[in-house]
């Protein structure tokens, strides 16, 4: 599990199995939801920092905080 940032103009949407960054104009345009890259729905690793695209992202109310889970 990792926390991670939601930016502006993106919000985090499971596609298939796993969960990306999306921009909340164009959901077909897929980030890494980790360092924001664009990246493909099918890539299982990000080519730019490398880590895993998680299964789940959540958030987490008591801190306020998104969680990715299932990148181990
Ligand atoms: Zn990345």
């Amino acid at each position: 599990m990792e926390i991670i940032d939601l930016k502006d103009g993106y919000k985090f949407q499971m596609i298939n199995t796993k969960s990306f960054a999306v921009s909340i104009d164009d959901e077909t345009k897929v980030f890494c939801p980790f360092c924001y890259s664009k990246i493909d729905e099918s890539t299982d690793c990000c080519p730019t920092c490398h880590k895993n695209i998680p299964q789940l992202i959540y958030f987490h109310g008591d801190d306020q905080t998104w969680i990715a889970s299932g990148n181990e």
